[in-house]
């Protein structure tokens, strides 16, 4: 798989070097491609953005410069469909279920907006494109002052769930969000006593059984 990502801070990627998404992008289960938008703006500032119609504070990301990035990277991407993940705080929330399905992309490109956001033609455009499935897609209800803190928590949650990323598979089974509403249970490890407050006893029973049937009435109830 292979996840990009268009933004005028490529350094706000290095974190994708480390932990497992780092061994996972050495291995070669995703390939990571971060592009430079600046790259594809003209003029000596080589400029992104300007002043916003109708007036206001702040400044908008100029639509030809994206288009121009947009279409270079679709140029030289062999997948037939790709999935432009545009980060907004008024698209819709990213849920589990989203990263379940972007991690069975072939391609992702995350367009990282800064100041006022993107001009609302790039996503007008793309969505008349077949080539491309936009979603425009917000990490929360808040405010980042860019989408690259927004894409690699994206990134994260999907490359997590790449086979083979996460050494043992069967902990993606049992966790929070793996179904609408779910919730894991409460973990615990050693001291079995911390400052007073003690494991349940069911847990150091040695009875899986009864361990299963704790752990099931403890998911989802207690927050
Ligand atoms: N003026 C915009 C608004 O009020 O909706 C906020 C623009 S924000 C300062 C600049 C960029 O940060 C956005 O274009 C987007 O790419 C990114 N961003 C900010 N908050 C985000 C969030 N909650 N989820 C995803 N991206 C976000």
């Amino acid at each position: 798989m292979k996840i990009s990502a268009l933004t005028i801070f490529p350094e706000y990627f290095s974190p994708l070097e480390l932990s497992l998404i780092g061994k996972a992008s050495k291995s070669g289960l995703v390939n990571f491609e971060i592009l430079d938008l600046r790259e594809f703006a003209s003029g000596v500032h080589r400029s992104v953005d300007d002043t916003p119609y109708g007036g206001g504070a702040g400044m908008v990301m100029r639509p030809d410069v994206w288009g121009e990035a947009i279409d270079n990277f679709a140029t030289n991407e062999s997948a037939t469909v790709i999935d432009l993940v545009i980060l907004t705080p008024s698209g819709r929330r990213f849920t589990q279920r989203d990263a379940q399905e972007l991690s069975e992309s072939e391609a992702i490109l995350f367009a990282c907006g800064r100041y006022e956001g993107i001009d609302a033609r790039v996503e007008a455009h793309y969505r008349k494109d077949e080539r491309f499935r936009v979603h425009a897609l917000s990490l929360g209800d808040f405010v980042l002052n860019g989408g690259e803190v927004a894409a690699l928590a994206m990134i994260e949650a999907i490359t997590r769930l790449i086979p083979g990323v996460i050494g043992n598979p069967s902990s993606l089974l049992e966790e929070s969000h793996v179904s609408e509403g779910f919730l894991e249970y409460p973990v615990y490890t050693k001291p079995p006593i911390w400052r007073d407050l003690e494991v349940p006893d069911v847990l150091l029973s040695g009875n899986h059984a009864a361990i299963a049937k704790w752990r099931g009435e403890k998911s989802a109830q207690d927050r």
